[in-house]
């Protein structure tokens, strides 16, 4: 399991003003991975802290070889750090951890020994979770239920930091805006192999939450981007197209109908069996189906044209980065 320098896991701790949690975070942390007998680093990063979150951490690093720190220049939230902390990590096993003491760093062993069954991802779920109901337990049960209907990604819960990730699922994914807590479901699109274990959980005694309920809405949209990310980041014309192209088809028919009655049966003409279909209509009566008709053709061209807009920039997207439509496992040649 070893990587180069042979760190095998790598603990990414994000913090915001947690001055109160962090002595005992470390000797917490410290006292669970010197158990394990593995060579690891401990990397926090300290996301702009306006307390003395920091000094404490140079004292830590300065007497641990196996600490790093990264210091932002500001608070740019919890996804970001946890990004650099990944970017920066060296294990095999990459496990972020909360530095507010709510989870349990003996957990990370249980959290180990899942991965070596051969996962690539293994969730920890708070199924004992220490919030308050309301505001925080409700819309989170809400939300994990909408994210595994929408997603298919069966977990009980995607907002726990405490998750074990291998390395190269961590490398294949690039996380944006809030996208932590979706890094399972953006692990189901590149193939990885997700269980989920119980974790301890515990209330917060010392420093402030960060998040209030305007979480709810954030993770809402991230989790309508996810989505679409998982059925058409590759070929918007599909979806963008088939609807234009629907929308296209239902103007055009509606006109055409009103075009055949203005040309054909001016009047409400009685003439053939077509003229049922045309009996005489008052201009009022037409005008909501004609403006109907312009409305579906302009959106039917224009989420066309989305589509394609769509295309160029997947490409874009693809190209410039090299980065394949697809991840590969292994190869295996003679
Ligand atoms: N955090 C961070 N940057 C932020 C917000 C939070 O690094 O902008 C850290 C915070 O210090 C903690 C973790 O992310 O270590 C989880 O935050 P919090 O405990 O406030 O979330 P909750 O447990 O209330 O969901
Ligand atoms: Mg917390």
């Amino acid at each position: 399991m070893a990587s180069e320098n042979n760190v095998e896991i790598s603990i990414v701790v994000p913090l915001l003003n947690e001055v109160e949690n962090l002595p005992e975070l470390y000797d917490r942390l410290h006292d669970a991975l010197s158990k394990l007998k593995r060579t690891y680093e401990i990397i926090f990063i300290d996301d702009g802290s306006i307390d003395n979150s920091f000094c404490i951490l140079k004292e830590i690093a300065s007497v641990d070889v196996n600490v790093q720190i990264i210091r932002f220049r500001r608070n740019f939230g919890q996804t970001a750090a946890m990004s650099a902390g990944f970017d920066h990590s060296q294990g095999s096993v990459i496990i972020p951890i909360d530095a507010d003491l709510q989870n349990d760093p003996n957990d990370i062993e249980m959290l180990l020994n899942k991965i070596e069954e051969g996962y690539d991802i293994v969730s920890g779920w708070r199924a004992n979770r220490k919030d308050g109901f309301v505001l925080r337990r409700l819309p989170s049960i809400l939300a994990n239920r909408l994210i595994v209907w929408l997603t298919g990604v069966k977990l009980h819960d995607f907002g726990c930091t405490l998750k074990a990730y291998r390395r190269d699922v961590i490398e294949n994914i690039r996380l944006y805006g809030e996208l932590h807590r979706f890094i399972p479901v953006l692990g189901k699109l590149i193939g990885a192999k997700i269980t989920e274990i119980k974790v301890n959980h515990y209330p917060r005694t010392r420093g402030q939450s960060k998040y209030g309920i305007s979480r709810a809405m954030r993770v809402i949209l991230d989790l309508i981007m996810i989505r679409f990310l998982m059925s058409y980041s590759t070929r918007p014309i599909q979806i963008f197209g088939l609807m234009g192209i629907l929308s296209f088809c239902a103007g055009f028919v509606i006109s055409a109908y009103l075009s055949v009655g203005k040309l054909f049966f001016p009047g409400g003409k009685k003439e053939g069996w077509l003229s049922y279909f045309f009996s005489e209509t008052s201009l009022n009566e037409r005008m909501p189906m004609l403006i109907l008709s312009v409305l579906l053709l302009f959106t039917g061209v224009q989420l066309i044209s989305i589509g394609l807009i769509g295309e160029l920039v997947i490409r874009t997207y693809h190209e410039s980065q090299s980065k394949p439509i697809y991840v590969i496992r292994e190869i295996i040649k003679h």
